[in-house]
């Protein structure tokens, strides 16, 4: 069900559930799904008209019959395993291209194409030589290896620092990617700066770090880019996103989970072993009790609903266009 197709809201069923889970984001359904199956009783409460948070599909341009994914439009971490045990109707495309970076040199428009088979001949042509491709590959060997070894941690228990070097067994790959700013690495292993902004860009975005950060912010944001199901594909949903979190909401509600749509939690009261969660809906205000309540939402919004001093909001940092062609630009 998309954004455009919301059912009435309805309303919780019951008093108390073993579970109440604020925001029906894709994790918010994940968690949902596996504590129904776990035999919980599970009250999933999104104040919007749909469930999928920013990972929805929408008709965004009035009168063209259009379904996109309207800010999240990629799929990479999302686990294989999640999929198969929630038995998930969702599937995913393979991209060709990558990226497309366009450049002047010299007065010469050009650029750099990311995927595909023209890939090597647009690093020569860019570059003079294929030494950049080469190393391109060296890197990309290197993260593939460190995808290998880091994504299935993701849904275990969280390994040591010490565990996660061991597993590595790469000290070269640990010290690039774990230990020093990737802009270190990133220098030592590439000549051209156009090149080192399109490795950076996995590093850099969303972050407002440098590439020399000492925080390391942007090695994590890097590392997250690029161990997706092992090998740090970014594929395509068909359907977009809005299928994935529909068939998410589907399995949660097949194994028992309430999923109520405009329903706003607006605060949370415990005495550490049991919580009230007070709803706003279109039916007015109630209380509902739950053993446990997860938050699904941001830092801000989950003090809110403590009633808790909020941690300074972080920054926006992306701006996405949607554009529908008639036919490709010239
Ligand atoms: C422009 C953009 C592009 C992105 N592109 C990608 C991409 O291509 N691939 C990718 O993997 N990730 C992408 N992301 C990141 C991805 O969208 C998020 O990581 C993901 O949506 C987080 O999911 P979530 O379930 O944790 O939270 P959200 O999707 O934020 O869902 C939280 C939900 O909680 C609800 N909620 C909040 N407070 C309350 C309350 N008090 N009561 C009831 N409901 C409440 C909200 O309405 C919302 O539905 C992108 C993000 C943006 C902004």
């Amino acid at each position: 069900m998309s954004a455009d197709e919301t059912p009435s809201a309805g309303t919780p069923a019951h008093d108390s559930y073993d579970a109440v889970v604020v925001g029906g984001g894709h994790n918010g359904l994940v968690a949902a799904a596996y504590l129904a199956r776990a035999g919980q009783s599970v009250l999933v409460l999104e104040r919007l008209g749909a469930t999928g948070g920013a990972a929805v599909s929408t008709r965004p341009f009035d009168g063209i019959d259009a379904r996109l994914s309207r800010y999240s439009y990629l799929v990479s971490l999302l686990p294989q395993k999640i999929v198969q045990e929630l038995g998930l109707g969702f599937a995913v495309r393979k991209r060709t291209v990558s990226s497309y970076t366009p450049a002047v040199r010299g007065g010469r428009s050009t650029g750099l194409l990311v995927g595909g088979e023209g890939t090597r001949d647009s690093f020569t042509a860019l570059t003079g030589d294929g030494r950049e491709y080469e190393a391109w590959q060296r890197f990309q060997g290197m993260t593939r290896r460190v995808a290998e070894r880091v994504f299935p941690t993701l849904t275990e228990p969280l390994p040591s620092r010490e565990d996660l070097r061991a597993r590595l067994d790469d000290a070269d790959a640990w010290r690039a990617l774990f230990e020093e700013p990737i802009g270190v690495a990133v220098e030592e292993n590439f000549a051209d700066d156009l090149v080192r902004g399109v490795v950076l860009t996995d590093a850099l975005i969303g972050t407002f770090a440098d590439a020399h950060d000492p925080s390391l912010i942007q090695n994590r944001c890097f590392l997250y880019h690029v161990i997706g199901n092992s090998t740090g594909d970014w594929d395509v949903p068909v359907g977009g996103m809005g299928a994935l979190t529909d068939a998410l909401a589907d399995a949660a509600r097949a194994a028992g989970a309430e999923i109520r749509v405009l329903h706003e939690a607006t605060r949370i009261e415990t005495d550490g072993n049991r919580a009230e969660v007070t709803v706003r809906s279109p039916g007015g205000e109630r209380v509902v009790g739950a053993r446990r309540v997860l938050v699904n939402a941001s830092p801000q919004a989950l003090a809110a609903l403590l009633g808790d001093e909020p941690p300074a909001p972080a920054e926006g940092a992306q701006l996405k266009v949607n554009m529908l062609l008639t036919r490709l630009p010239k």
